[in-house]
C-alpha cells in the first residue's frame, strides 16, 4: 500500500522517520481517523475542524490549509470500498531531546488508508465493563499519547469484553476509543462535550439524526447508577459506527438484546452514509 509522508506518496516499507521525531520520543502529536464510503471521505469538514482544534490545543500551526488536506488525503483512497484514513501530525524532528518546544522545525505529517472491517457480532450486541477513567485532564484533544486508553481497552479485552466504559467521579465519560449513549426513561442521552471527552464526529451525526427524526435526546451527565438501569447502551466511533452493548459488568442490559432505539438509529445512520457518498 501507498502512504503519505511529508509531501511524498511512498510504498509503506519506504516510509521512514527519524528516531528523534517528537512523536516517537514524547508522543508529542495529534491524529485523526476519517472514514470513507464508496471512495468518498465522510464528514471531512468536521474532521478537519477537529484536527485544527487539536493542533491549536498543542500550539502547533496547521501545516496545510483546509483545501490542501482534501488534496493530500484523497489520492490514498481505493475506489469503491469502505476505508478509513489515519492522519498523524507530530511536532517534528528536533536535534536533541528536550521537553520544551524546539525552534524552527517542521511538523511530521503522515497518512495511511486501511479497509474498515466491521466489528464481528455488532448486530447482536457486545459486552462492556466499567473502569475508573485513569486518563489525563485534556481528553478533548485527539492526542497520540494513548497509553491509558490502551491499558483500559486491554483490561476489557482480558475480561472478554469489547470496550471499557470509563467512569470519573461517579459519572460516565466515554469508552476507551468511543463515545457513549444511553436510553434512559425513553430519552437518548450522551454526556455533554467538555475536556473529559473526545468530541466524536459520529456522536454529532447521531444527535443530528435524533433531532431531524424526532427522537427525544439530551446532552446530559450520566451517573454510573443510571447507566446500570439503562434501557439501551451504545458505543460510537467512526470505524465501528453504533455498537449496542447488551451486557454491562456481567449483567444483561434490559433483555440482553439490542434495543428498538438502536435499531432505528442504526438504520438512519446507514441511510445517512449512503446519501453522503
Ligand atoms: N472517544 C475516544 C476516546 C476515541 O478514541 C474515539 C475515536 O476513536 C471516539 C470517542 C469517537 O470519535 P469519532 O466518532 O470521531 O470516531
Amino acid at each position: 500500500p501507498t502512504v503519505y509522508l511529508n509531501g511524498q506518496y511512498l510504498p509503506l516499507d519506504q516510509a521512514k522517520i527519524s528516531v528523534l521525531d517528537r512523536g516517537f520520543l514524547f508522543g508529542d502529536g495529534i491524529y485523526e481517523v476519517i472514514p470513507a464510503y464508496a471512495g468518498r471521505l465522510f464528514r471531512l469538514p468536521e474532521h478537519i475542524d477537529r484536527l485544527e482544534a487539536s493542533l491549536k490545543s498543542i500550539r502547533l500551526n496547521s501545516p496545510h490549509s483546509r483545501e490542501q488536506w482534501a488534496g493530500i488525503l484523497e489520492p490514498l483512497l481505493e475506489p469503491g470500498q469502505d476505508q478509513y484514513i489515519y492522519l498523524q501530525i507530530t511536532r517534528g524532528v528536533a536535534p536533541k531531546r528536550d521537553h520544551a518546544f524546539p525552534e524552527h522545525i517542521e511538523p511530521t505529517v503522515f497518512a495511511m488508508c486501511s479497509p474498515i472491517v466491521p466489528l464481528s457480532g455488532r448486530d447482536s450486541g457486545v459486552k462492556a465493563i466499567t473502569l475508573d477513567d485513569t486518563r489525563w485532564a485534556l481528553c478533548h484533544i485527539k492526542a497520540i499519547t494513548l497509553l491509558a486508553n490502551i491499558l483500559l481497552r486491554q483490561n476489557a479485552v482480558d475480561q472478554g469484553c469489547t470496550e471499557a466504559i470509563l467512569v470519573k467521579d461517579g459519572y460516565v465519560t466515554e469508552g476507551a476509543a468511543s463515545n457513549i449513549f444511553a436510553v434512559l426513561d425513553g430519552i437518548l442521552v450522551t454526556p455533554p462535550k467538555g475536556e473529559e471527552i473526545l468530541p466524536g464526529i459520529t456522536r454529532d451525526v447521531i444527535l443530528e439524526l435524533a433531532r431531524t427524526n424526532d427522537i427525544p435526546y439530551s446532552e446530559d451527565i450520566i451517573s454510573l447508577e443510571a447507566l446500570k438501569t439503562a434501557d439501551e447502551i451504545w458505543l460510537t466511533s467512526s470505524t465501528r459506527e453504533i455498537i449496542p452493548v447488551v451486557e454491562l459488568d456481567s449483567e444483561p442490559v434490559s433483555d440482553g438484546k439490542p434495543g428498538p432505539v438502536w435499531q432505528k438509529m442504526h438504520q438512519l445512520y446507514q441511510e445517512f452514509k449512503k446519501a453522503q457518498s
